[in-house]
């Protein structure tokens, strides 16, 4: 029987990913529902060539914009597709009776709401929106837990974790003989520059990944190493291990996706390509395998694989996300709101390269401790974060 699929973020690199994937298994998987916030033409198109029940547009232009394009043909997925507007549509088409799984591939904040419809609906998620689990960590493996959800970790490291850690694994450490994780890191494309080098970078220059092909404001993560810093945030609420368990290894061909190393000396590591239709086909067949349209390893081709610490003086961001992890309650949300202030601000070429952590050290700085017992609290230091950090930038303005 096909498994019905809702893909959040489905213009997005990871959203094609996952078309892409499904293109290869049109009986396996059905799609209930795609969203995007732009480019609706190509939204609709995908909607059309996967005969999508639904299509989710931010706005009314949007929603008119689909329209109009649906109608120009005459295709029968185009009429039986309906267009739904807002961030409710959002959460209603994470949640629908007939949907299996969701792929979780908005960016950012804006993924959570319908990522923890899903979850509380029961469904597969397919995580790749770890800011999502970042800002409410708890509530959301609450939610998992409480209604039966299955999580499969879509981003490449925590996916290869998964598939490192024993098929039983309940979420102790000792219990399993685990000692630790190991978090591989590319370095992202400043990796080995000072930080004199990096005064100037630009955000061209810091979203041109040496390895993977990503979303904008995944990629300047990854230049400032906030991606591995929010990365080691998501493996400890995913595997519920502690921030010491887990070590950071620059390793730059990106061949070992991580790895999990037990209490015998050995070490557990899953390779292959960096490419993101391996992590998708897994967890959309989990427990099954599927082709994922992913060209072979080839050992002699990589040749060799290297291995280095980070550099935390040059990167800052890792220590505060560690931190904000370690202190709990609101400071990983408002590290994560902070850091996608400060992201946007530096692609719209407001801030520099360098004021990024700067920024958001100074929001962490000033936050109040405040313990996290509902939803409620984790928006409220999302917003307060997002206001503060926006007030603080014209102190972190470019001279032009
Ligand atoms: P992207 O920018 O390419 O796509 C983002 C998607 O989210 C698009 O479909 C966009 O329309 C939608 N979106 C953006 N803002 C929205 C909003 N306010 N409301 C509703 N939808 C909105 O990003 P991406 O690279 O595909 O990354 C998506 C998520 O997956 C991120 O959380 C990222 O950290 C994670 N991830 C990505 C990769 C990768 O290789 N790209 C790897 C691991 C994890
Ligand atoms: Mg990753």
């Amino acid at each position: 029987m096909s498994k019905w699929i809702t893909v959040l973020g489905a213009t997005g690199s990871i959203g094609s990913s996952t078309l892409d994937v499904i293109r290869r298994h049109p009986t396996r998987y059905r799609v209930y529902a795609l969203t995007g916030f732009s480019r609706i033409q190509e939204l609709v198109a995908a909607a059309i060539e996967f005969s999508s029940r639904y299509i989710v547009v931010p706005t009314d232009k949007a929603a008119l914009e689909a329209k109009v394009l649906l109608n120009q043909t005459n295709h029968r997925s185009a009429i039986e597709c309906s267009v739904l507007v807002g961030k409710d549509a959002l959460a209603e088409v994470a949640a629908a009776k007939d949907v299996d799984m969701v792929m979780a591939s908005i960016v950012g904040a804006a993924g959570l709401l319908p990522t923890l419809a899903a979850a509380k609906a029961g469904k597969r998620v397919l995580l790749a929106n770890k800011e999502a689990l970042v800002m409410a960590g708890p509530l959301f493996m609450q939610a998992i837990r409480d209604n039966g959800a299955e999580l499969l970790p879509i981003d490449s490291e925590h996916n290869a974790i998964f598939q490192s850690l024993p098929a039983n694994y309940s979420g102790g450490f000792s219990e399993h003989g685990i000692e630790k994780i190991l978090l591989t890191a590319s370095g992202g494309p400043f990796r080995n520059k000072t930080k004199l080098e990096l005064t100037e970078v630009t955000p061209a220059q810091a979203v041109a990944h040496p390895n993977w092909s990503m979303g904008a404001k995944i990629s300047v993560d990854s230049a400032t190493l906030m991606n591995k810093g929010l990365e080691l945030i998501e493996a400890c609420f995913l595997f519920n291990c502690r921030a010491d368990q887990v070590q950071i290894v620059v390793h730059p061909q990106s061949v070992i996706h991580s790895m999990v190393q037990y209490s015998d000396g050995s070490v557990i590591a899953e390779l292959g390509q960096p490419d993101m239709r391996t992590p998708i086909a897994y967890g959309m067949a989990w427990p099954e395998r599927i082709d994922a349209g992913v060209k072979h390893l080839d050992l002699f081709d990589i040749a060799r694989l290297d291995f280095s610490e980070p550099d935390y003086e040059t990167f800052p961001c890792l220590n505060l996300a560690k931190d904000a992890f370690v202190r709990g309650g609101i400071y990983p949300a408002v590290l994560n709101a902070a850091n996608e202030i400060a992201v946007a601000a530096f692609l719209a070429e407001q801030i520099s390269f360098l004021a990024i952590p700067e920024l958001i050290g100074k929001v962490i700085q000033v936050c109040p401790e405040q313990d996290v017992t509902c939803l409620k609290d984790v928006l409220a230091a999302d917003s307060w974060a997002r206001e503060l950090a926006s007030s603080l930038l014209p102190s972190y303005l470019l001279d032009r």
